[in-house]
């Protein structure tokens, strides 16, 4: 399917230059405050493109600022006005949509929590047919590109034609030093089933801590995204909802400074597939380490039974089995007996620490 799409206005808002940089508070917690951080955003750097701030805000839990709601929306279409850029907000029904249009927003984002949820996307979608209003759609929580895609083409089949996409990472259950894992495949994936469509990457969500702003961003830029959603604050520790990860106009400004953009406009090209390539490296050495550590976990367990029943941490047959499974396997795939003997030994060293430590208590 090849819907319409116009995406002259995200390259118009970011001066034809990567990236386009979309930044702004979390949440819109008072007229100062939206003030504020937009002028000292704009001061702190001239690679602004547009303002963003939630009014209502979906929260994992009750009972945590649920945003300021409607009244926010003309604080932040002033502060817009005042600096002379678009603003964004996030809707998450049709009645969000009717009041973010009244208040002349000039750009609608669906958060990932909404496009999960098909029923609400389409009814968001509905409220906006015929109105030609850009619109950002973030990836689901969950790492799902057909809901991702189903929800871009809710909006394309109604008629809009400005449609960019957010990549904010995925929620995971696994640990992770990510809040949500970044996961390029997927969005790497979805540029290639849409090319024409702008991705936009939300490091804030993606890392939930300030420090990962920059490398993330930097990683975006490396992979030929072609914008930045960046939650700026004028006192991040004290803002109302998303404090660890925001960062303050200064710091932003220092961040989209020290990026390195090595694209030049708003077009994918074939460096694609070395990034596309390094994508999938990483993840298959994050999957290494993942599957690493739940063999540890095993090895622990195994500790325990040893432990219960007296027996020796190491057992000669078992090692000796173990290597000549691998070596097979090796031989199978290609890699060398070298190879696999010394990961092996590694491998088992590292399996024998972790049930020490279980039986040494
Ligand atoms: C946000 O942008 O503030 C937000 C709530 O993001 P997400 O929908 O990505 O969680
Ligand atoms: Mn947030």
């Amino acid at each position: 399917m090849n819907p319409p799409l116009d995406i002259a206005p995200f390259t118009s808002w970011s001066g034809g230059k990567l990236p386009l940089v979309i930044a702004g508070p979390c949440s819109a917690e008072t007229e100062d405050q939206v003030l504020q951080t937009v002028k000292r955003m704009v001061a702190a750097s001239d690679g602004i493109s547009m303002i963003r701030a939630g009014v209502w805000k979906p929260r994992t839990r009750p009972n945590s600022f649920e945003g300021v709601g409607a009244i926010g929306l003309p604080w932040v279409k002033a502060a817009g006005n005042a600096v002379g850029l678009p603003v964004t907000v996030e809707v998450a029904n049709s009645g969000h949509v009717e009041l973010a249009l009244k208040n002349e927003i000039d750009v609608l984002w669906i958060g990932a929590r909404t496009t999960v949820s098909p029923f609400i996307v389409q009814e968001i979608a509905e409220a906006l047919r015929g109105i030609d209003i850009p619109v950002m759609i973030k990836n689901p929580v969950n790492p799902d590109l057909q809901l991702w895609l189903g929800a871009i083409e809710r909006f394309t089949q109604i008629g809009i034609t400005k449609i960019a996409a957010i990549h904010r990472g995925f929620s995971t259950y696994e640990k992770s030093a990510y809040r949500n894992p970044p996961m390029w495949e997927i969005p790497i994936e979805l540029r290639r089933r849409y090319p024409q469509i702008p991705i936009i990457v939300d490091p804030s969500h993606m890392g939930g801590t300030r420090d990962l702003i920059y490398p993330l961003s930097q990683q975006a830029m490396d992979m030929g995204f072609d914008g930045l959603m960046i939650e700026t604050h004028i006192n991040p520790d004290k803002a109302w909802s998303d404090a660890k990860q925001q960062v303050t106009p200064e710091a932003l400004g220092a961040i989209l400074r020290d990026l390195v953009v090595r694209q030049p406009h708003l077009e994918h090209n074939e460096f694609h597939t070395l990034h596309e390539l390094r994508a999938k490296v990483d993840r298959i050495d994050d999957y290494i380490i993942e599957m690493l550590a739940e063999r540890m976990g095993i090895s622990e367990q195994i500790g325990q039974f040893k432990k219960d029943h007296d027996l020796a941490i190491h057992q000669s047959e078992r090692w000796a089995a173990i290597v000549k499974r691998a070596l097979a396997n090796g031989k199978t795939g290609g890699l060398t007996e070298d190879f696999i003997l010394k990961l092996f030994q590694q491998i088992h060293n590292e399996s024998i620490i972790h049930q020490g430590k279980v039986m040494g208590k």
